[in-house]
């Protein structure tokens, strides 16, 4: 395995032999241990859910704990002239290679030793302890099955890391009330990339609390996290809402979402999200994309005559545990002020808490069977601003993408004010701001049109928001140059790049971002 090591590395470099030693002798104990993979083993890490990056790490490593990956960042950081990078690796659902190392060493997070504990405090409040390479659905299911208990905010898909999504944000229809999972969690424990483990809090270390969260992976490596929970749920209402008008639908969703503000904690829903669908029967983007449950049916007659080509739905939950009649009071009680939806295209289920926050797994087990998971992914994440969005439906839904995209193109409100500014997450100004994610889902080419369309066509979209002057950002930012990052920054750039310096000031970290070079 060595000689892989050699032979890939060493011979393109004039290294002197000192810094490869400390990465060789790294290397060969972990091979000892049977936690490192070179050459095809090491494939799943030049991989990611986006398929259409590939770059080979020059070695994958299984850490067994915090420990590991504080040696493997020291040896990497010591290795000033071997030009040598770390990525941690979650679940590899980036995009855009975000968490590869092209012949750096990558980190397979999910490794890590399990490590779990809720601890209940006197004052009612709880937090669960979890591992960084942990994906949601395990905590989820831990924290539910063993204490009747559930983190606050969630990610609408599951098999994500808490790493990986704390790293970005982690959002879902419940940040509008308790803001992203960034929000949610009260202590880290970290791995600089000098190598230092450390811990921190808002009271504690909190410059590199707040830089790590939205960080990019930038600053260091996540191994441990504290979630905050609450009680869980026993079943949920889940309840979809068919409108025709944009306005209809932005307006009652904000409604929805500010009632809160309104001091109105209880009397809101848990759950808020939206999406644009086409008015045609396509089954991935389409009418029958709406119905909760195969009895149900989308009766298109129902829809008044003067609906476009382009549908919306207003997505809610409300958590209950007692009997469904309960619920029922307080669900149209919600309903009941004047909302403006297409009363005859209303859908309803009654889920237990575990189905609802993972029904996103029943999409994976389908795309999958039809081959459409393992297709490239040109996904496009924006935050725009309330003052924006109208436009930005009227050119890009209902011109730009009125083809639809194969897949969801998700829109909903969130309030900037559960944001913590602190944090290295940037947003448009505006208090209301939509999140629009277009998750495309596509047959790989020629089955269906090549990447670099739609990738072209998300540039389109991108250059549209920017020659207009919108008050958006990129959400999973992704860009090529660094004034692009300076762009995407704005006044925040120079403090993010200060904070570089302090905790990764060779610019080992997540080279996947493409955000600093390497400082050799
Ligand atoms: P990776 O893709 O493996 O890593 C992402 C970045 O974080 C990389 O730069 C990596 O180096 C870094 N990183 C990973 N682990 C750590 C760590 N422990 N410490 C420090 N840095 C680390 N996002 C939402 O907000 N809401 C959603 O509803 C949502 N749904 C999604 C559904 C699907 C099907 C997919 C594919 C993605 C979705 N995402 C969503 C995006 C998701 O949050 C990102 O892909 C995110 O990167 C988490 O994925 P991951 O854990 O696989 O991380």
């Amino acid at each position: 395995m060595i000689a892989y090591l050699e032979c890939n590395f060493v011979q393109e470099n004039d290294t002197e032999s000192k810094p490869y030693e400390a990465v060789a002798g790294l290397c060969k104990e972990l091979d000892r241990r049977g936690r490192i993979a070179y050459g095809a083993a090491a494939g799943q890490a030049g991989k990611d859910f986006g398929g259409m990056n590939s770059l080979m790490p020059l070695a994958f490593i299984r850490p067994s704990g915090a420990d590991d990956v504080a040696r493997v960042v020291r040896a990497v950081a010591s290795s000033s002239n071997l030009n040598l990078t770390v990525a941690a690796r979650g679940n590899g659902h980036s995009i855009n290679g975000q968490a590869m190392a092209d012949k750096g060493l990558v980190l397979d997070m999910p490794s890590m030793e399990d490590h779990f504990s809720v601890v209940k405090m006197s004052n009612g409040s709880a937090y669960a302890d979890v591992s960084g390479g942990a994906l949601w659905e395990d905590v989820l299911k831990r924290c539910v099955r063993e204490h009747r208990m559930t983190p606050r905010s969630w990610t609408d898909y599951l098999s994500l890391t808490v790493g990986g999504t704390l790293s970005n944000a982690g959002v879902s229809g419940q940040a509008f009330r308790y803001g992203p999972q960034t929000s949610n969690v009260t202590e880290l424990e970290v791995v600089t990339g000098k190598g230092e483990t450390l811990v921190c809090s808002e009271t504690e270390n909190s410059e590199l609390f707040f830089s790590v969260l939205g960080g990019l992976g930038q600053f260091g490596i996540i191994t441990r996290a504290r979630v905050l929970l609450q009680p869980a749920p026993a079943m949920v209402r889940w309840i979809r809402l068919v409108y025709t008008e944009f306005d209809d639908f932005t307006r009652d969703a904000e409604l929805l979402v500010t009632r809160q503000q309104q001091g109105e904690e209880s009397d809101s829903f848990d759950y808020v999200e939206g999406f644009a669908f086409m008015n045609t029967d396509n089954p991935a983007d389409g009418r029958p994309s709406v119905p909760l449950h195969p009895d149900q049916v989308f009766d298109p007659t129902r829809l008044p005559k003067t609906a476009g080509s382009v549908l919306y739905c207003l997505e809610l939950a409300r958590h209950y545990s007692d009997h469904p009649s309960i619920v029922d009071m307080g669900v149209n009680r919600l309903l009941a002020g004047g909302l403006r939806f297409v009363k005859e295209l209303k859908f309803q289920l009654d889920v237990e808490y575990e189905e609802f926050l993972l029904r996103v797994k029943h999409s994976e087990d389908h795309a999958k069977a039809s081959g459409i998971w393992d297709s490239p992914h040109p996904w496009l994440n924006l935050f725009v601003s309330k003052s924006d969005i109208a436009n930005f439906d009227r050119v890009v839904f209902k011109e730009i993408l009125k083809d639809g995209i194969g897949g969801p193109m998700l829109v909903y409100p969130l309030l900037r004010s559960k944001w913590d500014d602190r944090t290295s997450v940037v947003l448009p100004k505006s208090e209301i701001f939509y999140i629009v994610a277009l998750l495309r889902f596509t047959p790989a080419y020629p089955n269906g049109p090549s990447f670099e369309t739609l990738v072209a066509q998300n540039q389109e979209i991108v250059q549209y928001c920017t020659n207009e002057g919108f008050d958006f950002k990129l959400y999973l930012p992704h860009y090529r140059s660094q004034d692009d990052w300076k762009q995407h920054f704005g006044n925040q750039w120079a403090r993010f790049g200060e904070l570089k310096t302090c905790f990764d000031p060779m610019a080992i970290l997540a080279p996947g971002q493409k955000i600093f070079p390497r400082i050799l």
